[in-house]
């Protein structure tokens, strides 16, 4: 018996050295994901937020106002959640626990948000918008604008996404405020 100790002692010791460096190394991992997501939130995502609410509200205006020319909205490159899907969720969820159903609805939402900017929706009116005058030989005709129903119809239609993702935008903020505390 002493002999078996004597000899798988040192084994059994390096065995449970190894596990004890691996969960640091882990702890010290888990503890950098930790600080970078938080960070990543705070500084990038909510300032990002109010520029994509402000570029939905000037579209919104400019399709309210029967304006023919689609405004300058920004592109934002940073505003996507490609660096929130890097983490794997199972090291989301061994770092975050229980907060981890709120962080995954902030970054569904930052996805979806960042694959319909203000631009994309700007683009898809105007495209809808110009097809159709151009076939109904009406571009530049205002009245007819104001008094077709398919014109009413696309217009009605945008301005209820936009609304829809004002609404989210305001959703998402509050989550990540929330996620933040
Ligand atoms: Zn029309």
């Amino acid at each position: 018996m002493i002999d078996i100790i004597k000899v798988l002692g040192p084994f059994i010791l390096g065995l449970f050295a190894s596990v004890i460096i691996d969960l640091r190394r882990d702890y010290k991992r888990n503890k950098r994901s930790k600080k970078f997501i938080l960070n990543y939130l705070k500084s990038t995502i909510l300032p990002e937020l109010p520029k994509v609410e402000l570029d939905y509200q000037n579209v919104k205006m400019n399709i309210e106002n029967y304006s023919n020319e689609k405004i300058k909205v920004q592109v934002f490159e940073t505003f996507n959640s490609n660096i929130l899907k890097a983490i794997e969720p199972v090291e989301y969820y061994a770092i975050f626990k229980e907060k981890y159903t709120l962080l995954n609805e902030i970054i569904s939402t930052i996805e979806f948000l960042s694959q319909n900017l203000p631009l994309k929706i700007s683009n898809e009116f105007y495209d809808i918008l110009n097809k159709h005058l151009k076939e109904k030989n009406k571009i530049g005709d205002l009245e007819h604008e104001k008094g077709c129903g398919y014109c009413l119809d696309n217009r009605l239609r945008i301005i209820s996404i936009i609304d829809f993702r004002l609404n989210e935008i305001n959703e998402v903020r509050d989550k990540i405020k929330t996620f933040l505390r």
